[in-house]
Formats: structure tokens, sequence, C-alpha cells
């Protein structure tokens, strides 16, 4: 049945695919389709790696040691019935046989299958064995992973679109490396970080659908519209056919703008601006180069803590600054400090934290582990022998905070002279205006620092009191509020004042339509997604920013969002 489900479109462009539901125990399982001279085999695998895990557990039974807990030996036992069980020892042969998946895809759908049944069940004991289900087919998975099978036939029969209730930041992550042509989710709100690195895939996506998860089925051919946060569910040959234009003509439109990679970007009056790119891994660089970025303007290095239980050593980050420092041959590279809680959580964080973007996040956790925070100043130092590093610390609040990280970074500096190990002592230090009292501050911030990057997305959620990562309130994210315009020109005209760059690095700054605006506000540095920079190159080529002056003096008088969006209009015309 054909069905229309209405969200927000948070990465432009359109996809046509079969959905594939999400759920954690298939995105770390490969999927890939098999020769069907390969199935007897693959189905082979599976018995064996069942086979291992059935001797594990008898091993262990026959052994447990004196003095361990009674219950153990029943566990076991239970463990090895749900393992004997056909669900979970049968079933899945039956799926590579009827469906060519490899085993690791076809255990992974039967657990997720088993897991929606237990938590269907009443009584509270029985629904909390899903977790016994979970971790013993968990067990299966890795011996299987430790036998891989054949080399996959190709990924998916055809373009899949991956359907999820919600994904951490953690989740995006781990599906960079999954080849999906779109994704949607029923919750998240447009600059929450998982949009962020949605964006960052450069594949249209759709969240806040609300119950896209509930209503889809698995292989349900899907349309996602990500320019206008429209999917259209089982749709009919004539609206197909209308997608399929639009979706030529989106790529028609991405091809044109290739054209001005190596276009120097500067206005029509001659004004230079810096286009920088936004990374959340070292890989990333590359796309940066691509796209031919005047340099990293933000690395989120908090990607590096992500998908693990362990901290990364300061060798470990060394060479993950040192590799972008080198890519990036003696171009600029704002590595930010770890910036977690809130929307990016990690095993080791406090848990019981009441508001978490309000709490214990970014600057304010370091200040509270200052071992962390010096591995990484220590490591970021090291690679700026490498070149043009420079250290940018989140969510500044009070100069009281500034003040300890300065000192902590005095620190970090005076442990590697006494170690004889060489790093650039200038290294500019710069400080993200994204709470309002840092931005309305700006001047006392500046004067201490070496540079300023607005950090728009943090400023309208902490301005607005809107939780970035809530569906619920995500129409009411604005960056057109008077209040935002004022704390972003009032932070533009410190810098300037006292001689202080300043560059946005929020979402903001890859949003062609704010381009002008933000102009004509006397940015000169704009931060974004690799895959913006050529939309925002295009704008900056187009204006005169002499003429666009009065025209923006305008918009910072004006407060109805009616008028703000005819005056944005006109700028944009
Ligand atoms: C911001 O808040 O605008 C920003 C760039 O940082 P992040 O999105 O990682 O919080
Ligand atoms: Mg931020």
């Amino acid at each position: 049945m054909a069905f229309t489900l209405h969200g927000i479109g948070v990465s432009g462009g359109y996809a046509i695919g079969r959905a594939q539901l999400y759920s954690h125990a298939r995105l770390e399982a490969p999927h890939y389709v098999l020769h069907k001279g390969h199935l007897a085999e693959e189905v082979a695998r599976f018995e064996e790696a069942v086979e291992e895990v059935r001797a594990e557990f008898l091993n262990t039974r026959d052994h447990i040691p004196e003095g361990a807990p009674a219950e153990l030996a029943a566990f076991l036992d239970l463990h090895r019935m749900i393992l004997d069980d056909a669900m979970i020892s049968q079933a899945p042969k039956r799926l590579i046989r009827e469906t060519r998946c490899n085993a690791e895809w076809a255990l992974a759908q039967q657990t997720e299958a088993l897991i929606t049944q237990f938590e269907a069940i009443e009584d509270a004991y029985l629904r909390e064995r899903k977790h016994d289900v979970k971790q013993v087919a968990d067990k299966v998975l890795k011996a299987l992973m430790g036998h891989p099978g054949h080399a996959p036939l190709r990924v998916s029969e055809e373009p899949s679109v991956l359907v999820a209730h919600d994904l951490s930041p953690s989740d995006m992550v781990l599906f960079k490396r999954q080849p999906f042509a779109a994704f949607i989710t029923d919750l998240g709100g447009t600059t929450s970080h998982t949009a962020i690195l949605a964006r960052s895939l450069n594949i249209p996506s759709v969240m806040a659908l609300h119950n896209a998860r509930a209503l889809i089925q698995e292989g349900d051919l899907l349309i996602v519209d990500g320019v206008d946060g429209v999917v259209i569910a089982n749709p009919d040959a004539a609206i197909l056919e209308e997608y399929r234009l639009r979706q030529d003509q989106w790529r028609l439109e991405q091809q044109k703008l290739k054209r001005l990679k190596t276009s120097p970007s500067s206005t029509l009056d001659g004004v230079e601006i810096d286009l920088l790119a936004n990374i959340d891994l070292p890989q990333d660089v590359q796309d940066a180069l691509e796209e031919n970025a005047a340099g990293i303007g933000l690395f989120r290095s908090e990607f590096l803590f992500l998908n693990r239980t362990d901290l990364p050593s300061e060798e470990e980050q060394f060479e993950a600054y040192r590799h972008v420092a080198e890519q990036m041959q003696g171009r600029p590279v704002v590595i930010r400090t770890l910036d977690v809680g809130a929307d990016k959580s990690l095993p080791w964080l406090p848990q019981a934290c009441v508001n978490p973007a309000l709490g214990l996040r970014a600057i304010r956790l370091c200040l509270n582990e200052p071992q962390i925070f010096l591995t990484q100043v220590r490591a970021i130092l090291r690679a700026s022998r490498y070149g043009r590093v420079r250290i940018l610390i989140p969510m500044l609040a009070s100069l009281a905070e500034l003040d300890q990280a300065l000192a902590l970074i005095g620190q970090a500096k005076a442990s590697l002279q006494a170690e004889g190990l060489f790093f650039d002592a200038a290294t500019p230090v710069g400080g993200m205006i994204e709470v309002p009292a840092a931005a309305l501050a700006a001047e006392w911030f500046a004067r201490k620092l070496d540079f300023l990057s607005i950090g728009t997305n943090d400023l309208i959620q902490y301005t607005l009191a809107i939780d970035r990562t809530d569906d619920a309130v995500a129409h009411l994210y604005d960056p057109l509020h008077p209040a935002v315009i004022r704390l972003i020109h009032h932070t533009l005209a410190t810098g300037r004042r006292l001689r202080k760059p300043v560059s946005v690095c929020g979402e903001m700054a890859g949003e062609p339509r704010l381009t002008r605006l933000l102009l004509g506000m006397g940015l000169r540095s704009f931060s974004m997604h690799p895959a913006h920079l050529l939309a925002v190159k295009q704008q900056v080529l187009r204006s005169h920013i002499g003429e666009i002056a009065p025209l923006t003096a305008k918009v910072l008088k004006a407060g109805e969002p009616e008028r703000i969006q005819q005056l944005l209009g006109r700028l944009n015309a």
C-alpha cells in the first residue's frame, strides 16, 4: 500500500531504494549476496560456528571452578538450550538458502525477529530472556566473523534505504562504511550530530518522521526526498517516474557545481572568502581535499573517542592529527578538543546526567578530567610540527573556564619541553562561541584568544532553548531568529574591532540561502561539511558585498519573522 510520511529533510537529494530496517546487530553484521553455488558452503560455515559455540559451552560447563556461584551452571545450560533451539540453530540456514545472504546477516535478521517477539511477552522474567538470546547470537556471530566466508558478489541487489527509529552519532560513524542510498529516522533534530553526520555522507536523509520504523516493512520500495523532507512508500509508476526525473536533475546540478572546484573564492567586488571544511575522522580529510577546501575549520576530534570502551592514547591521537596536518599541506587545520556529553555519549561518561546538553559537556568535562585534556593537547601540539595546526576549545561559557583551559595548555607545553619533544610554541588557540553568554561577552574571550569560531548549532540550541536532538521541537529551530542573528553579528563585530579572526563552523555556514546574509554581516571565513562547499562558493561568486550590505542592515533591524524572510528573499534575488 502506498503512503507518504513527512519529516525534516536534513540532507538534500533524492533516493529510490528498498527499505532495510535497522537494528544494532545488523549494522555490525556484514551483508552480502552470495553466488548460488556457494550457498551449501555458507550453510556449513554457519553450522560450524554453532558447533564451535556449543563446544565452548560444554567445555566451560565441565570446568566450572570451585566456589563459582551455583547459578553459573544453570546459566550455561540455559544458553546451550537457546543455542540448540531451531529458531537460532536452524532458521538462519533457511534464510541463507532463500535470500542468498551471508550467514552473519541471516543470523542478525533472525535474532532481531526473535528479540521483537520477546519484547511483546507480558511476563517480565521471560521478556528479559531476550538478553540471553542476544548474548548467544553474538557468540555465534563472533565465531562466524573469525572464519570469514566468500567474497561478496555485491553488497545489495538494489540500493537500500536504512530505516531506523533513532540513530546515535556512534551508529552513524559505523554507517559511514555501509553503502546505503539514503537513511530515514523517526527521531532527531536538524542539527543533532546524527543529522550532521548524515549530511557528511552526502546522501539524502529525512528525520523526525515519528513512526516510519513502525509503518515501513522490510523490502518496501521507498522514495526519499531529502529536499522537502518527504518519504513515499510503495509509490505508483507515475510518482516513481516523477522522482526519477528529479533525481537526474539533482545529479546534473551537482555535476555543474564541480566546475567551481578550482575557481578562487572571492566575491564580485573582489573580497576573498575562506571556505573551510568540517571533518569528523582523519580519513575525511580526503573529502576536504576533493572539494579544494582552504583548510580544516573544524576537526570534531571526539569521533576518535566513540565506539570504543577505552580512551585513544596520546600516540594514537598524535598519529591522527599528524595525518590531517600533513595531508592539508600547509593549509590551516583547526582541531577542536574533546566535545562529548549531550548526544555524543561514551561508555565511561557519568550516565546520571539530568540534562546532558546543559551538563558536564565539552570543556566542562575536560576540566573535570584534566588528564584526558592534557593528553589530547599534548598530541595536538606534537602534530603542530607537521602543518598549520590550531587548537579550538568548545562550549566556553565563563572566563574562568578559559583561564583553566589555557593553564592546562601551558602545562602540556611545559611537559613537552621538559621531555625535549618538538612542537610549535605559537600554536594559535581559539574558542568556540556557542553559548549566548560567550557571544555577549565575546570581547573578553577574544582578548585572551587568537581566534573565535561561532558554533551556530549550539548557539541556536542554547539561545532558543531547543534541544537539538529532540524532534518534538525541531520545527522551532530558527537560524533567522533576531536574537541569533544579533549574537552572531555582535561576535563578528567584536572580532573585527579587536582584530581577531572569527569564523562560523555550525551548519549555518553550509546553507547557501544564508551565505549572502552572513557575508553582509561581515563573515569572511565559513567552515562546513565538504559536500556543501561548492554550493556556498557559487553564492560567494555571485555576491557583491557592497550591494548586499544595505539589505543586511535591514535584516539586523527587523524582528517579525515574515519581514526577515521577505528581506532574505530580496537579498538572495
Ligand atoms: C556547533 O555547535 O555549531 C558546532 C559546530 O559544534 P557541534 O555541532 O559539534 O556541537
Ligand atoms: Mg557545538
